[in-house]
């Protein structure tokens, strides 16, 4: 069980939330980060008395500085001090709340110190999968995922001790608030019908990934990494009511399955908590109340990323940093009204196409893929 946490993404919408985790767990924070948040920061550093307090952007660092003079915590800026807020002495747990790549080398500075990763930053997983993974081996860190459908494997897989055993990994997908839309209805909608999800609250980036499918291919190839499973044994499934989070299959057809209400915080105190199970503040499901849960194929045809996304993890090497670096930009473009809903699967097909793929990647490769990837789907 955790008792001092790194925070990085404090102000995000998981941060939030694992905030409230924290205190209804009554957790140690040692340091908190965001992005150029300074007010919710401030507000949070008077609450939570972190040591250490970070903030990406210079100038939002030099702000808070000020505003935090009259406290104990100290303030940094930029990469330096998202690594200084992962190697803290004090620090067992980084929990990585932040958005796509900047969270790749805090993940594995974090690793090679031994500490446990409570990973809300799939795009590390997806980019750097391996490296991540064998930092973590050498190292004796540990990665406990906390996407809930990660989280929902993750405990499904406790069941069995043999990974020969498992015969499938089902990933449920709430299909987002286009699912059975036509082409033609998706070239129109806009970014304010792609950031109504039916189900979950979350950030912009995200609830567009969700919207496009692309979440769900990012997904796919998060769990390949983490449970180190072929891309044939990784399945996704429609479930409109976000009950089940996902499903392992074994070879002697049981499936388990993990259900709970749509709500992050549980699959946020459990990386916390794990092995442990304690009282906290998610939502509670009442089987009684639920609605009838149903099951649909996803559709690849309208929602092409799951098929890109499927396609990388299939060419592999830094076909998925490509993947990953070329989606960030187009839903960046698409959240600012330069391009459509559907010209982000065909940026992201172009950058697929136009970026040369190495295989066996180095940390400078996947990152100058990224780079390259960023560029191509402009
Ligand atoms: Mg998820």
């Amino acid at each position: 069980m955790s008792k001092s946490i790194s925070l990085l993404g404090s102000t995000g919408s998981i941060g939030r939330q694992a905030l409230e985790v924290s205190e209804v767990l009554g957790l140690r924070l040692a340091a908190l980060t965001a992005n150029r948040s300074v007010e919710l920061l401030e507000e949070q550093c008077r609450k939570f008395h972190p040591a250490l307090a970070v903030c990406m952007d210079g100038s939002a660092a030099g702000t808070l500085k000020i505003k935090l003079a009259d406290t104990g915590t100290k303030v940094l800026s930029g990469m330096e001090g998202l690594l200084e807020a992962v190697m803290m002495e004090e620090t067992d747990t980084v929990l990585t709340a932040v958005m796509g790549m900047v969270g790749l080398r805090p993940t594995l500075a974090a690793l090679k110190q031994g500490k446990r990763v409570a990973l809300a930053n799939k795009e590390t997983m997806v980019c750097a999968g391996e490296l991540v993974m064998a930092a973590a081996k050498q190292y004796g860190g540990e990665i406990i995922p906390v996407d809930s459908e990660h989280s929902a494997l993750f405990q499904c897989l406790r069941c069995s001790e043999d990974r020969g055993e498992v015969k499938r990994l089902i990933l449920t997908a709430s299909g987002g608030p286009f699912f059975g839309k036509t082409r033609e209805e998706l070239e129109e909608v806009t970014v304010s019908d792609a950031l109504k999800h039916p189900n979950w609250s979350m950030g912009a980036k995200i609830t567009v990934d969700s919207a496009t499918m692309m979440n769900k291919g990012l997904e796919v190839i998060e769990a390949m990494r983490l449970y180190e499973m072929p891309l044939e044994k990784i399945s996704v499934v429609i479930h409109r009511e976000s009950i089940i989070h996902s499903l392992v299959e074994y070879c002697d057809n049981a499936i388990l399955a993990q259900l709970g209400a749509p709500d992050m915080r549980l699959p946020i105190q459990y990386a916390l908590t794990y092995p442990a199970r304690t009282h906290g503040p998610a939502r509670e499901l009442d089987l009684l109340q639920c609605p009838a849960l149903t099951f649909l194929p996803p559709d690849e045809e309208n929602f092409p990323c799951l098929a890109l996304a499927k396609r990388a993890a299939q060419t592999g090497g830094t076909a998925t940093a490509i993947l990953n670096g070329a989606n960030e930009v187009a839903v960046a473009n698409f959240l600012a009204g330069k391009i459509g809903f559907m010209d982000i699967s065909r940026r992201v097909e172009k950058a697929l196409s136009a970026v040369p793929v190495v295989q066996d990647p180095t940390l400078e490769d996947i990152l100058s893929a990224d780079a390259a990837a960023r560029q191509a789907a402009i």
